[in-house]
């Protein structure tokens, strides 16, 4: 077992440390007070200085313009990214584009990889997933109210979905909708390529969540498509291959996602521990000396280690044997990464006091934010069951 990091992961890590701290981490308050317009622009000016530092896209292909990492060494980028909301838009690796550029890459015709891939993994442009329902449970993807139905040469698209994240201003959107209601419940859907100005994409309302109402990148958007109308030839991959495809994109997408919720683990703990150490409780006692601080300090390092190694064992095994072998690995890391993400964020918000809940540091944001985590990509619930399935499978 070798937990070497590579001589050259080492020097790519340490440069995205330093353009973290020194580039990203200053812009946080425009973001925390909801200045979007503020900060787009800077985010623009920064993404073209990590394309010069060439750091960007890491987990795109060379030919594509991105780094070629493998899944192992985008989960250590993506650690070190997740340090602040901003890091993995900046260095192009943003979901859910990431996860779009990876379903072009993997079944897109070449007329749509020329029309959408390549604009979308240069950041030109930016995408948006749309599958999850207002009426249906999103935890059961067999129960799709949206159609698309065959009409001349074209689609015509009629639902209504919600949390159609990044949705304002996007480009293009990948819609799951049914194109075979009569076939067997799993490939009874399909992915559509819908840009955004086709006729019939509506965008209803941008969801406020969790008190933030949202714009461009950081929008969840509530889409109508009402008669929408796209060419036959936006078929993503196979008619009914919809589902077969998401589990594909899923995979090596909860790995980002776990390691960034590890990146966050990160900075929540280094703030938990230099509060702790600098926040005097009683004349010359600092924080840092009450035992159940240091209790709470020891029980976050050991959980986000062992957390930490699971997710990249997961990430190993997917290299090496397999997105179908790594099942239940995945499974067990994506609630047990969330869960142990709010335990530390909520332990340093704790720490901090009446500060914690303001918006003086990042803690707020992060308790905030992340809570859905434990929701999306499959609830807690939903792994857990998947995982206890697979692993008593071994017993019967
Ligand atoms: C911030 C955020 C971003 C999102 N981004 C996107 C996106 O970009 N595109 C997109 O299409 N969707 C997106 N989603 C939607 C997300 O995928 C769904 O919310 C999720 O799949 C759960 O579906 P639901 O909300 O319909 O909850 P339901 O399916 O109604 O489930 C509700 C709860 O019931 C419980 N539950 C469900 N099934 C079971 C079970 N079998 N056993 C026991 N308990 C169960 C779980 O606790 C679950 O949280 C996003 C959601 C959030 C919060």
């Amino acid at each position: 077992m070798d937990f070497a990091i590579s001589e050259k992961m080492q020097t790519v890590i340490g440069m995205i440390d330093e353009f973290v701290e020194r580039e990203l981490v200053p812009l946080e308050p425009l973001l925390l007070q909801g200045r979007f317009a503020e900060i787009e622009p800077e985010l623009t000016r920064r993404r073209q200085t990590v394309k010069q530092m060439e750091l960007w896209a890491p987990n795109h292909p060379v030919e594509y313009g991105g780094m070629g990492l493998d899944l192992v060494e985008h989960a250590l980028v993506s650690e070190a990214l997740g340090r602040t909301p901003l890091g993995h838009y900046v260095f192009g690796c943003q979901a859910p584009d990431a996860g779009n550029a990876e379903i072009l890459h993997l079944h897109g015709t070449a007329a749509q990889k020329q029309k959408y891939l390549r604009p979308l993994v240069d950041g030109r442009i930016r995408s948006c997933f749309s599958m999850t329902e207002v009426e249906m449970p999103g935890s059961n993807p067999t129960m799709l109210a949206t159609t698309a139905v065959k009409e001349g040469s074209d689609y015509v698209i009629d639902g209504q979905k919600w949390y159609t994240t990044s949705s304002d201003g996007a480009a293009f959107a990948i819609v799951m909708a049914v194109t075979n209601p009569e076939a067997p419940p799993y490939l009874r859907a399909s992915m559509i390529l819908v840009p955004t100005d086709a006729p019939g994409f509506n965008q209803a309302r941008i969801i406020p969540v969790m008190g933030e109402t949202g714009r461009g990148y950081f929008s969840h958007g509530e889409i109508l498509y009402q008669s929408c109308r796209v060419p036959q030839e936006n078929l993503l991959g196979p008619e009914g291959h919809g589902f077969i495809i998401a589990q594909e994109r899923l995979g090596p997408g909860r790995i980002h996602h776990c390691m960034r919720w590890i990146g966050i683990c990160n900075r929540a703990f280094a703030l938990m521990c230099r509060r702790a150490a600098s926040r005097e409780i009683a004349p010359g006692r600092m924080l840092a000396t009450k035992q159940i601080v240091q209790a709470w300090i020891a029980e976050s390092a050991a959980a986000i280690q062992a957390a930490r190694l699971a997710v990249l064992h997961a990430a190993w095994k997917m290299v090496h044997e397999g997105h179908k072998a790594a099942r239940t690995e995945i499974s067990l890391i994506k609630f047990q990464v969330a869960n142990t993400m709010m335990d530390v964020i909520d332990r340093a918000l704790q720490v901090h006091g009446g500060l914690g809940m303001t918006d003086d540091t990042i803690l707020a944001f992060f308790y905030r934010h992340e809570r859905a985590a434990r929701i999306y990509d499959g609830a807690d619930e939903v792994h857990k069951i998947s995982a206890a399935k697979q692993i008593l499978n071994n017993y019967q």
